[in-house]
């Protein structure tokens, strides 16, 4: 780290892909001022920059590869996101990952990459002490995620190269592919990959040598080291340490929020073998870590036993042994480690694919879905790999629909399909049920991505009664939700400027945040400045998705969680009714500033100071 300056590098690296041009862009003062980083800025530029309507698929998509002004310090659990308009909800989508590649993203001089335009060939993108070149990557088209980041840095003698890149999802246009960053961590969830993929980039490779400056080094040592004394209080940290997200597999089945089959149910017979203890009795695991993180949530291994044997693998985290697990009935860690290693080199979100599968299976039972000769049934491992891999090659009636995503499957279906498509504003389901928890409903009716769990989770409050603002909360009250998901919504948006891990804010405090972002910046900023920072964010993501159609119309929960009460479980006869999402909405809309149709008053614009832009 250099002493002296900020932890910024103060310019994005612009590339037209259609002319193969680089350019660097330093945005106005008041704009990295009113928006600090990764997500703010990744809002701001989608408003300013792609074109109304613009085609999420099309040239004028922008694709954007950001960091946060603590990323490549020694800021404990700092990540990096991509930002671009999703070719699956056709909102605002943010999308954010672990690993090593974020930090060189700044050693390689940028504070980020934004990639517009689609090159006639299929590319990858270098940056390396000669500068931004453009390499051919026909000869890559087709290779899975993991193979690609190996070959790349085979061809450039350089194992230390950084590399990006999408699987043949991304390249196919599945609506629900990822962006693979450094072998087994995913910027996962609305379809980044095929963004990706329609630019014919296949990947981008980094190798940086610029440092990373510091305000003041001193003050930020101190920081740091009080953030990681903050995160070895944590209980909720310590769990991640010595289980990872595994550990909440038995927590969300004993909490009746856990997906099974298809979410007809919030508990599963199968919870105990896909927990931690579970996988460590099949799987060989020890812990790993992202860049600079005391927690190191992850755990890389082997299969020890079985027909799976040897294959290396990532621990099942819990959203995909909830979706590829529970949620498709199938209980062998080793057969969920198979399926979740073939959604990441394949490239597609294990989310989104544990839902089409469900989706599938029970429309099988239904008799409502095409079954292209396939036994689709609940619990066969066989039968789901072989559906990933034609999902991801488009193969057949039943792989192209599911690769446009459950939403469009079932409208393209007609009749019943609706009923058994779990997912809002197009984004399949997360693995956290929200019968019982009208809270976390409300959550995923208004998260600015679509169904997302990480734009706030009032459910890990109303499951367990935890005090919020030193009241206990009621699980099934409706008053005082709204307050809660704005607040959580407001304060996560305005840390993933920064671009915090959500695990390590289980244990960092706001005033620590604070402090590491004055000492690294030089700015002055106190606790409560990402409050009003999230909410100008969320405002600006706002403005983009009313202006690309969406409407409170689309701001409501799958009909599953509407008609059918929980059948067992702690929550059992839960559902949320009409009624008690128009409360919420209402409530949450007159909180927010927004009128009856949940825009923006100018009032709140300008409270929040949302002026014209970059462009
Ligand atoms: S907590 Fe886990 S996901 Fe988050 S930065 Fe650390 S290792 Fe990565």
């Amino acid at each position: 780290m250099e002493m002296g300056g900020t932890s910024t590098m103060g310019r994005l690296l612009h590339v037209n892909l259609t002319s193969a041009e680089f350019s660097e862009v330093r945005l106005p003062p008041e704009i990295l001022a009113a928006y600090l980083g990764g997500k703010g800025i990744g809002a701001r530029l989608l408003l300013d920059w792609v074109p109304e309507k613009a085609d999420p698929l099309g040239p004028d998509n922008a694709l954007m590869f950001l960091t946060g002004p603590l990323t490549a310090t020694t800021a404990p659990a700092m990540r990096a996101c991509i930002v671009t308009k999703s070719p699956l909800t056709h909102t605002f989508l943010d999308s954010y990952f672990g690993g090593y590649f974020g930090p060189e993203i700044k050693y390689a001089g940028y504070d980020g990459i934004v990639l517009t335009g689609r090159s006639p060939e299929p590319v990858y993108l270098l940056v390396d002490h000669r500068g931004p070149s453009l390499q051919p990557a026909g000869d890559l088209w087709g290779t899975g995620a993991i193979e690609t980041g190996d070959r790349i840095r085979q061809r450039r003698k350089d194992s230390g190269i950084k590399v990006a890149c999408i699987g043949p999802a991304g390249e196919n246009g599945v609506l629900y592919s990822l962006v693979c960053c450094d072998t087994n961590r995913h910027a996962g969830r609305g379809g980044a990959g095929a963004v990706m993929g329609s630019k014919n980039l296949k990947a981008i490779a980094l190798k940086g040598n610029e440092l990373v400056g510091l305000f003041d080094p001193n003050r930020f040592l101190r920081a740091v080291a009080e953030a990681n004394h903050e995160i070895g209080l944590s209980e909720d940290c310590r769990v991640l340490m010595e289980a990872g997200t595994a550990s909440a597999v038995e927590f969300a089945d004993a909490s009746g929020l856990i997906p099974a089959r298809n979410f007809t149910d919030g508990t599963s017979k199968l919870a105990a073998k896909l927990g931690d203890h579970g996988q460590k009795q099949k799987l060989w695991l020890s812990r790993a870590a992202c860049f600079g993180c005391p927690i190191g949530c992850s755990q890389m291994g082997a299969v020890r036993t079985g027909k799976y044997k040897h294959f290396i693998t990532d621990i099942v985290e819990y959203e995909t042994a909830a979706m590829l697990g529970t949620n498709l009935e199938i209980g062998d860690p080793r057969a969920v480690a198979h399926l979740n290693r073939l959604c990441d080199d394949l490239g597609i979100d294990t989310i989104s694919a544990g839902a089409c599968l469900g989706f599938a299976f029970e429309g099988a039972e239904k008799g409502i879905v095409p079954t292209d000769g396939l036994a689709l049934a609940f619990g066969n491992a066989d039968v789901a790999a072989e559906l990933i891999e034609r999902i991801v090659k488009k193969e057949g009636e039943l792989g192209a629909l599911l690769a446009l995503g459950v939403k469009r499957a079932a409208k393209a279906l007609g009749g019943e399909a609706e009923a058994i498509a779990l997912h809002v504003k197009g984004l399949e389901m997360p693995a956290w049920g929200p019968r019982g928890t009208p809270g976390m409903g409300l959550a995923y009716m208004t998260a600015d991505r679509g169904a997302c769990h990480q734009r706030g989770f009032p459910a890990g409050y109303e499951a367990t009664g935890e005090a919020w603002n030193g009241k206990p909360v009621e699980a099934l009250a409706l008053e005082g939700k709204a307050a809660m998901v704005k607040s959580l919504q407001d304060y996560l948006a305005g840390t993933d400027c920064l671009v915090k891990c959500d695990f390590g804010a289980m244990g960092v405090t706001a005033d620590t945040y604070a402090r590491m972002l004055n000492a690294a910046t030089g700015r002055s900023v106190v606790a409560s400045f990402f409050d009003l920072l999230g909410e100008r964010v969320w405002n600006t993501t706002r403005l983009f998705n009313l202006r690309e159609g969406m409407t409170t119309a689309d701001e409501r929960l799958p009909r599953r969680f509407i008609d059918e009460p929980l059948p067992s479980g702690p929550r059992q006869g839960h559902r949320i009714t009409e009624s008690d999402m128009k409360y919420l909405l209402q409530d949450y809309y007159a909180l927010r500033g927004w009128d009856e149709a949940g825009r923006p008053t100018p009032e709140t614009l300008h409270r929040l100071g949302i002026e014209p832009g970059t462009r």
